[in-house]
C-alpha cells in the first residue's frame, strides 16, 4: 500500500493529524490553503485535490466528516478491487471511520490509525468484524486465487456454512473463522495450481523463488513459456512465486521482461547464494525452482530492477501534464532534474529525494540518474515539454550508449511523452503547424552553425513551417537575425511568425507579427517561434485578434 495522504480543513486538526502520522511511515500532510499552516502540501480545490488522489490509488485519510468525504468521490467511484482505502477521522480524533477500501486493507490501516490515537476503530466489514480477518486481503505472503469468489463465499459464512481449512496459514489459524473437518466450504491454502469455486477460495502462500543463473539466449516469449511449461508440468501455480531472481551481471532485457510480462518481482543478487531454508525442488539448464516452508518475503533478497523514467511535464501548467506523468512521479523515489522543472512539481515530490542541477549537465545528470536507477530506485528524469524534443531523453540515450556500464543493463527503462512547446503555441493560436512543419533549435552549443543554417535553408526552400527552439539566449543573441535573414531568401516578409513566450506559466503571451518585424528583442529562452509556410493564414476576429492556420491541402 502506498503512504496515505492526510487531509486537514483548518488548524485545529493538524496537530491530530501530526499524531497519527507518527505510525505512518511516508504519509503526507494536506492543508487547505488560508486555513493551515506547517503543511506539507497546500491545496487550494478539495473536490479536484481528493479526487486526482484518489484516481491515483492513493490512500485517503481526512479529517474531516465523513459526508464530505463521500460526496466529494461519490461521482468517480470505482473497481473495489482497485480503489485507494479512504477514512475519516473526527477532527479531535475521537472517531475513525473507514469508508473505502475493504479489499485493499482499509480496516488495517483504520486499526493503524486508531491504535496511535488511542482508540477502537469504527470497523463496519462484517467479514472482518465476525472473523476478525479479511478474506479479500490476504496478508503480505499469501495471495488469493479466485478473489471473484471471495464475497460470496463471506456471505455463505455469515449466513452460518460451515468451513474447513485444507493447508496451513497462521493468519487463518489465528482469525476467529470457526473450521471444522467436513465443512459445507473450504478454504484451501496451496502452492498446486487449484482455480477455486465458490465452495472452494483458494490461497496461494508465496513459498517458492525462481532463479536464473547463467546466461541466456531466450527471448521474453520463449522465457514465459518455458516457466509456464514448467510450471503446468509440475502442477504448480505461479501465484506462488515470491520473486524471480538474477545475478546483476546476467539481467538484461528479455530477463527483466519476463517479471513484467508474468507480473513477478525481479531482485538482483550479485551472487546466487540460498540459505537453509530454501530447499530446490526442480532444476534443469535454464532455471532452478527453490521452496521454503513459510512466505518469503522478496524484499530480504538482493535489491529490487532499478526503474528509470524519463518523463515529460508539458511546457508549464499541471493541465499539460499527461496522467501517465503524474502516476509516474508519484511512483518514484528519487526525482532527477534542472531546480526550475523540479520546482515545477513540488508538490508531487514530498518524500522523494530531489536531485537538482544546473541546466547544464545534461550528461552528469544523466550517469546520476542512470547509477541511482542500477541501485534499485525508481529514477524519474523531469525534462519540461516532451522528453524527446531537444530534452533529456536524448541525453540518457547517449550516456546509455557511449558509456555502456554493465551495471544498466538491467534498469527499466521508459519515456513518457509530454506536450512539446510548439504544440502548445500552435494550440494557443490555431493550428499554424496543420501541415508539413519541422522543429529547428538555434542553439549552436552542441552543433556547429553551419549546419542550423544550412537545415534552415533547405526547410525554407521546401516550404515547411517551421518552430524555433532556444531561440536566443544571454551568450547567443546574433542567431535568430541570422536565421531571419535565410528565411528571407526564399519566403515573404509578411509571412505570419508566432511568438509564444512562458507557454503555460505565469506571464503567458502568445503574438503574431511577421517575419519582416521579427528582431533579436522579440524572444527570449523561454519563447518558441513558429514560422508559417507560404500557405500559413491569418483569419481576424472581432475581438480585433487572429487565428493562424496552414491549410492541409493546397
Ligand atoms: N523539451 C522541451 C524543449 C526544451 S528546449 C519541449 O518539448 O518543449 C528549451 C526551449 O523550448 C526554450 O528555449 C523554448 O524555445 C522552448 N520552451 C520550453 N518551454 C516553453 C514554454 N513554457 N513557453 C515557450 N517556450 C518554451
Amino acid at each position: 500500500m502506498k503512504p496515505p495522504i492526510i487531509v486537514v480543513l483548518n488548524q485545529v486538526s493538524v496537530a491530530t493529524a501530526r499524531q497519527l502520522m507518527t505510525a505512518l511511515p511516508g504519509s503526507q500532510l494536506y492543508g487547505l490553503v488560508d486555513r493551515t499552516i506547517d503543511v506539507d502540501v497546500s491545496f487550494t480545490n478539495f473536490g479536484d485535490t481528493l479526487r486526482q488522489l484518489y484516481r491515483d490509488g492513493v490512500p485517503i485519510v481526512g479529517l474531516c466528516a465523513a459526508g464530505i468525504l463521500i460526496r466529494t468521490l461519490a461521482p468517480i467511484l470505482s473497481n473495489t478491487k482497485t480503489e485507494p482505502p479512504v477514512i475519516a477521522i473526527a477532527a479531535d480524533g475521537s472517531a475513525v471511520v473507514p469508508l473505502l477500501g475493504g479489499m485493499t486493507g482499509v480496516n488495517d490501516l483504520a486499526e493503524q490509525i486508531a491504535a496511535a490515537l488511542n482508540i477502537r476503530p469504527a470497523i463496519t466489514t462484517a467479514g472482518k468484524i465476525l472473523f476478525n480477518t479479511v478474506l479479500p486481503d490476504p496478508p503480505a505472503g499469501y495471495r488469493i486465487a479466485n478473489p471473484e469468489h471471495v464475497k460470496a463465499f463471506i456471505a455463505d459464512l455469515i449466513g452460518g456454512a460451515s468451513v474447513s481449512l485444507d493447508g496451513d496459514a497462521p493468519w487463518l489459524t489465528a482469525s476467529n473463522l470457526t473450521f471444522c473437518t467436513d465443512g459445507k466450504r473450504t478454504i484451501t491454502v496451496t502452492n498446486q495450481a487449484i482455480a477455486g469455486s465458490l465452495e472452494q477460495l483458494v490461497y496461494h502462500p508465496t513459498s517458492l523463488v525462481i532463479s536464473i543463473d547463467r546466461p541466456t539466449q531466450f527471448n521474453v516469449a520463449r522465457w514465459i513459456e518455458v516457466m509456464i511449461d514448467r510450471f503446468d508440468t509440475a502442477n504448480l501455480a505461479l501465484a506462488v512465486v515470491a520473486c524471480i531472481v538474477i545475478p546483476k551481471t546476467l539481467a538484461g532485457a528479455a530477463i527483466i521482461g519476463i517479471g513484467k510480462s508474468l507480473n513477478l518481482p525481479i531482485r538482483l543478487v550479485d551472487s546466487v547464494e540460498w540459505s537453509q531454508d530454501l530447499t530446490v525442488i526442480n532444476q534443469d539448464e535454464n532455471l532452478t525452482i527453490l521452496s521454503a516452508t513459510q512466505p518469503i518475503d522478496p524484499n530480504s533478497i538482493g535489491q529490487p530492477q532499478g526503474k528509470l523514467t524519463v518523463v515529460g511535464t508539458g511546457p508549464g501548467s499541471k493541465q499539460w501534464m499527461s496522467p501517465q506523468v503524474r502516476a509516474t512521479i508519484l511512483a518514484a523515489t528519487d526525482l532527477v532534474g534542472y531546480h526550475t522543472y523540479l520546482d515545477l512539481v513540488k508538490d508531487l515530490s514530498v518524500g522523494k529525494e530531489c536531485h537538482g542541477s544546473d541546466n547544464r549537465v545534461e550528461l552528469d545528470r544523466s550517469r546520476l540518474a542512470l547509477d541511482l536507477a542500477a541501485s534499485g530506485k525508481n529514477v524519474v528524469v523531469v525534462s519540461s515539454g516532451d522528453p524527446g524534443i531537444f530534452a533529456m531523453a536524448a541525453a540518457v540515450l547517449e550516456v546509455l550508449d557511449k558509456e555502456n556500464k554493465p551495471e544498466w543493463q538491467s534498469i527499466d527503462l521508459q519515456i513518457n511523452p509530454g506536450i512539446s512547446a510548439m504544440q502548445a503555441a500552435a494550440a494557443e493560436i490555431g493550428a499554424p503547424l496543420g501541415h508539413d512543419f519541422c522543429a529547428i533549435s538555434l542553439s549552436d552549443i552542441l552543433k556547429p552553425w553551419e549546419v542550423v543554417a544550412a537545415r534552415i535553408a533547405s526547410a525554407a526552400e521546401a516550404d515547411f513551417a517551421i518552430a524555433f527552439y532556444n531561440p536566443i539566449s544571454s551568450q547567443r543573441s546574433w542567431q535568430l537575425t541570422a536565421a531571419k535573414e535565410i528565411l528571407l531568401k526564399s519566403r515573404s516578409s509578411t509571412t505570419p511568425v508566432i511568438l509564444a513566450r512562458n507557454l503555460g506559466r505565469s506571464g503567458q503571451e502568445v503574438q503574431v507579427i511577421t517575419l519582416g518585424e521579427l528582431a533579436p528583442e522579440s524572444a527570449d529562452m523561454r519563447t518558441v517561434i513558429l514560422i508559417g509556410s507560404s500557405q500559413t493564414r491569418l483569419i481576424p476576429r472581432a475581438d480585433g485578434s487572429y487565428l493562424v492556420y496552414t491549410p492541409r491541402s493546397y
